[in-house]
């Protein structure tokens, strides 16, 4: 399957928004486009992209599970379902340990609000990477400068806008890619599946230009070769702006911002493509930390060769299949057939079944490598906050140490 085995072509990314601000409907879209491209190919062919499209609107894709994996590009997402709290819960907190990279949606007439200040906080307390999607460009009052100042000001995060809106409301019919210069015009015959890439239209020229001058300026803060060629009037190359980019967001000194409708399904194939080009994979975030035997600090890096440690984030009751673990496997590789052992429970289990959910099938898989998330079926004694470990080992990756709820403050 494209992408699986090479860890850095796996992302474990959450959706995170403010209530109605669209994150439902953009997961919905991502799930859709990614189902569309992995199974049937990129189809240029009108009909069966309309085929495809009243097939799934019958089935109806919603996102059901805790962890879904999808494909893009030969990659492999894992889109991890953050739950709607506004506050710090431990289930919240959870489920940010167990992402490394977020999407960060925003209602393009609310701007910023409340709420999205919390979740944005949230984020901040692991220290996760983002790229921030301005939602709803096609409604009255939608102003996307407005929303990238907002980030700037109320959320304290250096946001910087990699693509500008062609039209507005009704007439939003297309982005402006300011990394290639090129605009990505939404094909209307096909509700937005079709996008054609052209020239950037006269009156949008002298924006775009200085728009993409601000784009380099901010990089040039972080990166030396953007910064002498920036300097010296030189051509900086889209593969260089893509890179200096991805390090810039993998520090969290910038954050990348798209904009779109998802609900006209206008935007959603460029923002796969960012969370692909800026997100973290599991090779870019620290060796996880636990606990052993001895109350000692230990470490495991994503590595297969490692041991077998993993946290059972969410536990969720499937029709089908009945009781599901979903973890994250963060060192070695967890094997179906296998003894793993629970510390904090003292209990071993035994791994019978092994899934990874899609957007409308669950597959059975041997293994789920470090990195990976996955779920596993029929655990006796594992409740969600567990470890499991190889058997012999000892690591606890969650000690309950959660600070007081923080609402709404830096
Ligand atoms: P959530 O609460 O963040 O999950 O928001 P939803 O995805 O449920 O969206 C809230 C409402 O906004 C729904 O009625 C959606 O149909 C609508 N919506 C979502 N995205 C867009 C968009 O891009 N444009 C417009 N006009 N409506 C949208």
């Amino acid at each position: 399957m494209a992408g699986q085995g090479s860890l850095s072509n796996l992302r474990n990314i959450g959706i995170m928004a403010h209530i109605d601000a669209g994150k439902t409907t953009t997961t919905e879209r991502i799930l859709y486009y990614t189902g569309r491209s992995h199974k049937i190919g990129e189809v240029h062919d009108g009909t069966a992209v309309m085929d495809w499209m009243e097939q799934e609107q019958e089935r109806g894709i919603t996102i059901t599970s805790a962890a879904t994996t999808c494909f893009w590009k030969d990659h492999q997402i894992n889109i991890i379902d953050t739950p709607g709290h506004v506050d710090f819960t431990v289930e919240v907190e959870r489920c940010l340990r167990v992402l490394d990279g977020v999407i960060a949606v925003f209602c393009a007439v609310g701007g910023v609000e409340p709420q999205s200040e919390t979740v944005w906080r949230q984020a901040d307390r692991y220290q996760i990477p983002r790229i921030a999607f301005v939602n709803k460009m096609d409604r009255i009052g939608a102003d996307f400068d407005k929303c990238v100042e907002e980030i700037a000001e109320r959320l304290g995060a250096r946001p910087v806008a990699v693509t500008l809106p062609v039209g507005s409301e009704d007439t939003f019919s297309g982005i402006i890619d300011l990394i290639t210069m090129r605009m990505l015009r939404f094909d209307e015959a096909t509700q937005g599946l079709r996008i054609t890439e052209e020239a950037i239209p006269d009156d949008l020229q002298s924006k775009s230009s200085a728009a993409r001058m601000t784009l380099l300026e901010k990089l040039a803060d972080f990166d030396e070769g953007v910064m002498e060629k920036y300097l010296e009037d030189q051509e900086v190359t889209p593969e260089e702006i893509y890179r200096a980019l991805r390090k810039a967001t993998l520090s969290l000194d910038l954050v990348p911002v798209l904009c779109g409708s998802a609900f006209k399904n206008k935007g959603v194939q460029p923002l796969l493509d960012a969370v692909i080009r800026y997100l973290p994979s599991p090779l870019d975030i620290p060796p996880v930390e636990g606990e052993d035997k001895g109350g000692n600090i230990v470490t495991r890096k994503a590595s297969r060769s490692e041991k077998f440690c993993g946290l059972v984030f969410k536990l969720q009751t499937d029709a089908y299949v009945g009781n599901l673990a979903f973890i994250r496997v963060y060192s070695g590789e967890l094997k179906l057939g296998d003894k793993v052992f629970n510390p904090l429970k003292r209990k071993k289990e035994k791994i019978s079944k092994l899934l990874k959910l899609h957007a409308n099938k669950r597959e059975e898989v041997g293994s789920i490598g470090a990195g990976d998330i996955g779920a596993v079926v029929g655990l006796k004694f594992t409740t969600t906050g567990d470890t499991l470990c190889a058997s012999g080992d000892w690591i606890v990756l969650e000690t309950m140490d959660f600070p007081e709820p923080v609402i709404g403050v830096a």
